[in-house]
């Protein structure tokens, strides 16, 4: 693919200064990064499509449809990138694992913020700095897979890889480029909804009214106090929000005030990984800064995307790709990560050691972070370099039942958590933050929580496509564990 194209598409720039910017078309060479050189690389889990003509029509259609975010806001997010990694806000970053066309639907989309607000409150709580949420959402719909292909009656498919790629149907397993417009069109339409969603009167209502969670259910006491002093102090806010909104009363702005730094960032930044790199390169934008007169590469599909633990190679083309952006970006760290070759990582992706400019999110199990986790911190303090540090705790720690199912125990996820805080800390390194698989929606995914969940119980509400999430009820538990902990 001529990248012309793509350049010509950005002539209507994105940093709202638009008349002033013009695009830049520079040739690439060898060392150079260009939206296109990772082609040049190594690609693993790469998506072969059989038609390349119909892919090719699919990208050029999507390239010059309008960015479904702004550059500005980029700039924004890496803002808050910047202050999470020098521990003055939390993150909180989740979602889906794989999101489905079929629940791009308010109900679904609502959850997910609402889930992630009320978190966010009942964190911040504990943590005492602003918690900055973003989603896995608006995109994250290509996955990568242990097993590229399945067996079913002695017959050979390719694996599902997310409904961008391919179907769950075991006659839709063909990539199919269609499905990639399909995602763009998908992507737009929650990112819509989300914005629809952000008014500071939307954000209350969703965190604080439907805030209903069982407390008197929880078993252990502290925490049931916890959750009854969340909802009291919540309710409070919401009563002075509302008697001010009516009289003007300036007697309650420190309550707002501090209902909006724990609401820390103006929106839910999106985010996806970053796997199917011909639909990231068709995102690419291109803007002169009429100030430095430096041409930034954005990638319009989200405010920050990652990198998966299996397509990090450091050699490979998703690094290559992700180099070249303006967005935050990110990288899983499994348990094989070698802390010489991710401070090789880091001076790839952050030459120019900018803090919060690459997120590292360790995955490494509950049973080993106390091995693998300090030689790595260790090593990047070494390095100079500043990253935001996330903790993962899900995906080190999946499992599957007797009977085949795939799930994760809520003990561990937590276990994770609350060794990688430890170790953060006896290090001097701010933890700043958590990736979470989750939902709003009262699914039965992982065992364990507030209101155990036995492994015979998963098959009720089992409704992921990819990886178990916790449930909204497991999902406020854990906020509230995290919270406690992080007040120390
Ligand atoms: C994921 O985040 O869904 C995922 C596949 O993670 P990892 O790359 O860490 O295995
Ligand atoms: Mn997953």
């Amino acid at each position: 693919l001529g990248h012309m194209a793509f350049e010509l598409s950005t002539k209507k720039a994105l940093l709202g200064q638009q008349q002033s910017l013009k695009t830049q078309a520079t040739a690439p060479t060898e060392t150079d990064w260009h939206p296109t050189s990772w082609r040049s690389k190594p690609v693993t889990q790469d998506i072969v499509y059989p038609d390349q003509g119909a892919l090719f029509k699919a990208l050029s259609k999507i390239s010059h449809l309008p960015s479904l975010v702004s550059a500005g806001e980029i700039e924004r997010a890496r803002e808050d990138y910047a202050r999470g990694a020098r521990g003055e806000a939390f993150f909180l970053h989740g979602g889906d694992c794989a999101e489905a066309f079929n629940e791009c639907t308010e109900d679904h989309i609502s959850a997910q913020l609402r889930i992630l607000l009320q978190m966010s409150f009942i964190i911040f709580m504990g943590a005492k700095t602003p918690v900055v949420r973003v989603g896995r959402i608006a995109g994250q719909y290509a996955k990568p897979r242990s097993k590229l292909a399945e067996v079913v009656d002695g017959k050979e498919y390719p694996s599902f890889r997310g409904d961008s790629v391919n179907g769950m149907d075991l006659t839709d397993r063909q990539p199919d480029p269609d499905r990639l417009v399909s995602a763009y069109f998908h992507s737009s339409t929650t990112i819509n909804y989300l914005r629809s969603l952000s008014t500071e009167q939307q954000l209350l209502d969703a965190a604080i009214k439907e805030l209903n969670f069982d407390a008197d259910s929880i078993d252990s006491e502290i925490l049931r106090v916890k959750a009854h002093q969340v909802h009291s102090r919540i309710e409070d806010a919401l009563l002075l929000y509302a008697s001010s909104a009516r009289n003007g009363d300036k007697a309650s702005s420190r309550t707002l005030d501090h209902l909006s730094r724990a609401m820390g960032s103006e929106m839910l930044w999106t985010s996806h990984e970053a796997l199917n790199l011909s639909l990231e390169e068709a995102s690419v934008r291109s803007v002169l800064d009429p100030v430095t007169g430096a041409t930034h590469h954005y990638d319009s599909s989200a405010h920050m995307i990652w990198t998966g633990e299996r397509t990090r190679q450091l050699e490979g083309g998703h690094i290559e790709f992700m180099r070249g952006l303006r967005n935050p970006i990110g990288c899983k760290i499994g348990p094989t990560m070698q802390p010489d070759e991710l401070v090789a990582l880091l001076n790839k992706l952050d030459p120019d050691y900018q803090d919060g400019r690459v997120t590292l999110i360790t995955r490494l199990g509950v049973d080993k972070v106390d091995r693998f986790l300090p030689p790595l911190i260790d090593a990047v303090q070494a390095s100079g370099h500043r990253p935001l540090w996330l903790c993962d705790p899900c995906h080190g720690n999946g499992k599957t039942t007797p009977t085949g199912i795939k799930t994760r125990d809520f003990a561990d996820i937590f276990g994770e958590i609350e060794k990688s805080i430890s170790v953060h800390n006896a290090m001097h390194n701010p933890l700043g933050g958590l990736h979470l698989e989750l939902t709003g929606d009262n699914v039965t995914e992982c065992t364990g929580g507030c209101i155990p969940l036995g492994e015979d119980q998963l098959g009720s509400a089992y409704k992921t496509l990819c990886d178990p999430r916790l449930s909204a009820e497991q999902s406020l538990h854990l906020a509230l564990l995290v919270s406690r902990r992080l007040e120390g």
